[in-house]
């Protein structure tokens, strides 16, 4: 069975692709965004994938790419295009390459035109393929940069990617109006610039009309980029991930939510407050709750945040852990900083043998 997500960045517009193995668990990464390198880390774990390689389409000019990042957390090889000229890759890919992740294989064509090293990657059984900025959708990536050329485009798209099984579903690196899929009979046809009778020449004019604007993180995603993301800045950028919290053993849940196991939040040496979010005939019902817990009914918070400390750091309780994920919202959006949920609440807390006030036995 195939593992398949198809992970969205707002900020660049971004598709990020995971592909996994079912059976092996081994999974690959298709234009990891940095910024959204906490959330597909939690995704790939959530899901129990190991990541063996994080694979570039090109090098972009309108984000930085999280492969840097994504090998620092998980040891997964960076692979990009040989002719894109970045270095610190741990493979350098040519066409016909062959990327393997357990018993799936990706298969590596070169199609120039958006940059002069941009590549496609096509499953093993063309049932999808992955065209990058070369082929969007009803689209095509822009030629004015980067080594542009729209004859190369040209001929990269007629034949490497309309050459793929008609009913071969394609995925762009990029949509701006949210469509998320294509596929090559459906481009061959309808495509306004590449599709149909159109021929190398009209497309050339097209594209030299198109008058786009300068992308705004041209100057700075592209020279990052071409060090395959890795963080070291040249004076006045920057480019961090918040940093993780240090103050408990925290886990970032593909939710979007912090949390603690129950553990974890034994364990914890100095001082927290303990927050429980659910209503006083549970507060004071039979699963009982964590000694020195506040009680502040979910309903309440938003109204009550002033009850609690801002110099401490808080961890949100509840029956199974969904109230006080909200809870941990509102406080957020409170201005509290360090905030983490109780995973599973006060029924994994109570199943794992932690001590409990009141309650029954
Ligand atoms: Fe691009």
């Amino acid at each position: 069975m195939l593992i398949f997500r198809q992970l969205f960045d707002p900020q660049s517009s971004t598709y990020t692709y995971l592909l996994g193995d079912g059976a092996s668990r081994s999974a690959v990464l298709i234009d990891p965004v940095f910024e959204q390198v906490r959330r597909d880390a939690a995704l790939i774990g959530e899901l129990g994938l190991k990541l063996t390689a994080t694979l570039e389409t090109h090098v972009h000019a309108d984000h930085v790419t999280g492969a840097s990042l994504v090998k620092q957390r998980t040891g997964a090889k960076i692979m990009v295009a040989k002719a894109g000229g970045a270095v610190g890759a741990d493979r350098y890919l040519v066409q016909d390459d062959v990327i393997a992740f357990g018993g799936r294989r990706l298969l590596v064509r070169a199609t120039p035109g958006h940059t002069g090293g941009c590549l496609t990657y096509v499953l093993d059984d063309s049932s999808m393929a992955f065209t990058g900025d070369c082929l969007l959708i009803r689209g095509s990536g822009r030629t004015d940069f980067q080594q542009g050329d729209p004859t190369a485009m040209f001929r990269s798209v007629r034949e490497q990617i309309f050459a793929l099984p008609a009913d071969c579903l394609l995925y762009p690196a990029h949509d701006y109006r949210g469509l998320t899929v294509t596929s090559v009979a459906e481009e061959r046809r309808f495509n306004p610039r590449l599709g149909g009778d159109i021929a190398v020449g009209d497309f050339a004019g097209y594209m030299k009309n198109l008058r786009l604007a300068h992308p705004k993180l041209l100057d700075v995603a592209v020279p990052a980029n071409l060090r395959c993301g890795q963080p070291e800045i040249a004076e006045g950028e920057r480019f961090e991930v918040g940093a993780d919290p240090v103050w408990a053993p925290l886990r970032y849940s593909f939710a979007g939510v912090w949390e603690i196991d129950p553990h974890g939040l034994e364990e914890l040496q100095g001082p927290v407050q303990i927050l429980d979010v659910r209503e006083v005939e549970e507060f004071t019902g039979p699963l009982g709750h964590i000694e020195g817990a506040v009680l502040i009914p979910l309903g309440e918070l938003a109204a009550r945040v002033d009850e609690l400390r801002r110099d401490r750091p808080i961890v949100a309780v509840c029956r199974a852990g969904s109230r006080s994920a909200q809870a941990t919202a509102i406080l957020h959006q409170a201005g509290f900083g360090k905030v983490a949920n109780l995973n599973g609440g006060m029924l994994r807390w109570r199943t794992e043998g932690h001590p409990v006030e009141g309650g029954s036995a």
